[in-house]
């Protein structure tokens, strides 16, 4: 899949754009006062795969709990979101933070902006752009008659233009809709406009059902067409749900190559005599944090299952009371169906 071609931004350990591996983001809900919470929650989005965590800074005392967090010895690069005051992005800047979420037209005068660019400046952090459908300028919205894809993409620009008057380029761009006709628009506009990278997006995308199909459209259509450099599934979930989600969308699309395990199932039909629905949510839950580069096939029945499930490095078949374990479509073993998972794991275990 050829991409876009963008500059790199440097996020602690992590690099965005210019060809780098596409990353993974979330964004705590705890309160950013309790730095245990915080720090536990932190800690769980990293061991599921998310590769830069945001976490809000709503007031200046949240500083203390960037600064716990990288004394704790976090790893995983920390986003500072910070609105309406540059006093907070301007301490964060040297809190050990690895970057900040602003957007300059809301951050106060121009004095503001100079001021938490020549921050982030001398302590070598980017800064994201996040403008939503929410955050556009009266103006914008006026001359384009609402929060369209055009309007988005002026918006970013324009903040752009500001850290620019500055000499501060290290920037990467949001545009994110609540609605994705609007997004996909409006990212393949800003593709064309600018070469900043793009973190992707759709904002308000709802509860899990109906955000992971808006995410799934909207990023992946984006990345599909090799745009987007860093992506965040918005959900209405645990974060670490956001993660699982964003890492199919990225297996799906066969980019995400390092963490490529991938499971197909059957929908089921009249021959199926086992309950393959609860078996397939349980290899699912039990192979998530599975690293191989594996096809795993949970089928149902034994009579067209391993056949149809050939190109499958491995594979569960079930029988009346049993299940058949399978490898390229060759049939290794039979077990009781109660013991199929477990049989399963040992051989994946053994690849
Ligand atoms: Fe039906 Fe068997 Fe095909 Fe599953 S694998 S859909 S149970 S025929």
């Amino acid at each position: 899949m050829e991409r876009r071609i963008s500059r790199r931004v440097k996020v602690g350990g992590i690099e965005i754009g210019g060809g780098a591996p596409i990353s993974v983001q979330s964004m705590t809900n705890t309160d950013t006062h309790d730095i245990d919470k915080t720090y536990d929650q932190v800690m769980r989005l990293a061991e599921a795969g998310c590769d830069i965590v945001r976490i809000t800074a709503p007031d200046i005392e949240s500083v203390a709990t960037f600064e716990a967090l990288k004394s704790r010895g976090v790893s995983v690069p920390l986003v500072a979101d910070v609105h309406f005051s540059h006093k907070i992005a301007v301490a964060l800047a040297s809190s050990g933070v690895d970057k900040i979420r602003i957007n300059p037209g809301n951050i106060g005068s121009d004095e503001g902006v100079r001021l938490v660019a020549e921050a982030c400046k001398s302590n070598n952090i980017p800064i994201r752009i996040g403008v939503n459908s929410g955050s556009v300028e009266k103006t914008i919205l006026e001359r384009h008659g609402g929060p369209t894809a055009a309007a988005l993409v002026e918006s970013a620009l324009y903040h752009a233009s500001l850290l620019e008057g500055y000499d501060f380029c290290d920037i990467v761009l949001s545009v994110k809709a609540s609605s994705v006709p609007e997004m996909i628009r409006a990212n393949r506009l800003l593709a064309e406009k600018t070469d900043y990278p793009i973190h992707l997006g759709v904002t308000e995308a709802g509860a899990r059902r109906r955000a992971v199909v808006k995410s799934s459209i909207g990023i992946g259509s984006l990345l599909s067409r090799g745009i987007g450099d860093t992506v965040r599934v918005s959900l209405t979930e645990d974060p670490t749900e956001e993660i699982y989600a964003a890492r199919e969308i990225l297996r799906a699309l066969e980019i995400d190559t390092q963490r490529a395990m991938d499971i197909v199932s059957c929908p089921t039909c009249g021959r199926t005599k086992i309950d393959l629905i609860s078996l397939a949510n349980e290899v699912e839950s039990k192979l998530s944090g599975c690293k191989k580069n594996i096809k795993v096939a949970v089928m149902g029945c034994a009579v067209n299952g391993p056949g149809e499930a050939r190109e499958a490095d491995i594979g569960i078949a079930g029988g009346d009371g049993c299940a058949l374990i399978f490898k390229k479509g060759e049939i290794i073993c039979k077990v009781p169906e109660n013991e199929a998972v477990n049989r399963l794991l040992e051989e994946i275990e053994k690849l």
